[in-house]
């Protein structure tokens, strides 16, 4: 694929009405794969006002046209629907690539859009490069991070790929007259094969997706009791971030499963992570070891999250968390 020939659609995820960051991420992705002379497009899905503001967001960040498809049946995320919301995009546009979030509804939507297309499939990218020849080539995690692996399309098949949040720049804005322009574009719904009775949410991280979070303080079964956890909530505030735990904190029953940060809980790269009375289980790094910095507070100096640390602090966190909180409250007053 030349880039002169390269078209891009991304899917323009939006939670609670709210453009989701990892949109953006994909939407800056999809301008560096196109270059000069490529087209962008996004799909935004859903409707109402608050994707009116999402579009223009879209079109200020580059994205050539933005396709808003608004009908019922995509008030709320069902794969069937969507995908057949993407479908139609896909059929206006005719793309050679497909971008999406590499989320729970991305993750979800990729290979139905992959076998729709009868296209390639990337998942979880984490960087885009693009060789002097033009040739794009996509960096994924293996082996929960352990590995990396870099991977190219062959040529023929549109491309999709889904990005991990938090790892790809922002696309940038473009002076008003490149601004893009918004268009609705017609949708019928297909008949669905299932149907949504009610979503019940759980206790979530303040209503940010852990995933996308930039500042996490995670907590342990060293926190002692649901209770412990005031003072991480306090240092999170502080910072601005959310808080996480591990499985061991939440088996404990001291927060909800919805904060699990690991193997099998969420794959966090958050700007800083900051651990405190967790032991470093295998099973935990393999959801939060590409964070950019972690911190590592423990009383244990053996502790194997010191190896994974950029910085550690060996004590009592009950000590340690209140101190930082009061720095940092000093510092950013
Ligand atoms: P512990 O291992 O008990 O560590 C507590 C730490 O707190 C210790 O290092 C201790 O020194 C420290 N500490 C105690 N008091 C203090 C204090 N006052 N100040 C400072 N430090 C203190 N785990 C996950 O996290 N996520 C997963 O997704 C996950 N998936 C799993 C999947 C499978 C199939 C299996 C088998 C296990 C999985 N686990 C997962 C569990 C994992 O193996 C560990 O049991 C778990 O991560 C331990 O949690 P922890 O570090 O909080 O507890």
């Amino acid at each position: 694929m030349s880039n002169c020939s390269r078209t891009a659609l991304v899917f323009a995820e939006c939670a609670d009405g709210k453009l989701r960051r990892v949109a953006l991420e994909a939407l800056g992705a999809a301008r560096q794969l196109v270059q000069d002379g490529g087209a962008v497009h996004a799909v935004l899905v859903g409707g109402g006002t608050a994707a009116s503001e999402a579009a223009a967001e879209l079109a200020a960040r580059g994205a050539g046209v933005v396709h808003v498809i608004d009908d019922p049946a995509l008030a709320q995320f069902a794969p069937e629907a969507y995908a057949a919301a993407i479908g139609a995009a896909v059929a206006a546009v005719r793309p050679s690539m497909i971008l999406l979030g590499h989320t729970a509804a991305g993750r979800e939507l990729a290979p139905r859009v992959a076998a729709a297309v009868r296209g390639g499939h990337i998942a979880d990218v984490t960087a885009v490069e693009t060789t002097d020849g033009g040739d794009a080539v996509f960096t994924r995690p293996l082996y929960a991070g352990k590995a990396f692996e870099r991977r190219r399309f062959l040529p023929g098949a549109p491309w999709v790929i889904t990005v991990r949040p938090n790892n790809l720049p922002l696309a940038d804005g473009v002076p008003p007259d490149r601004q893009g322009v918004i268009a609705a574009l017609p949708f019928t719904a297909p008949p669905l094969s299932t149907t949504v009775l009610a979503i019940a949410r759980k206790a979530d991280a303040g209503g940010v997706d852990l995933a996308e979070a930039d500042i996490i303080v995670a907590g342990g079964r060293g926190v002692r009791s649901a209770a412990g956890f005031a003072p991480l909530q306090a240092l999170a505030q502080t910072l601005g971030g959310v808080l996480g735990a591990s499985r061991g904190a939440c088996d404990a029953g001291y927060c909800d499963y919805s904060l699990q940060i690991g193997q099998t809980g969420k794959t966090v790269t958050p700007k800083l992570y900051i651990a405190c009375g967790i032991s470093g289980a295998i099973q935990h790094l393999a959801g939060m070891s590409q964070s950019r910095v972690i911190v590592a507070i423990n009383k244990d100096p053996e502790a194997p999250i010191f190896s994974i640390a950029d910085y550690g602090i060996v004590g009592d966190l009950f000590e340690i968390v209140p101190l930082l909180t009061k720095r940092f409250q000093l510092l950013l007053s």
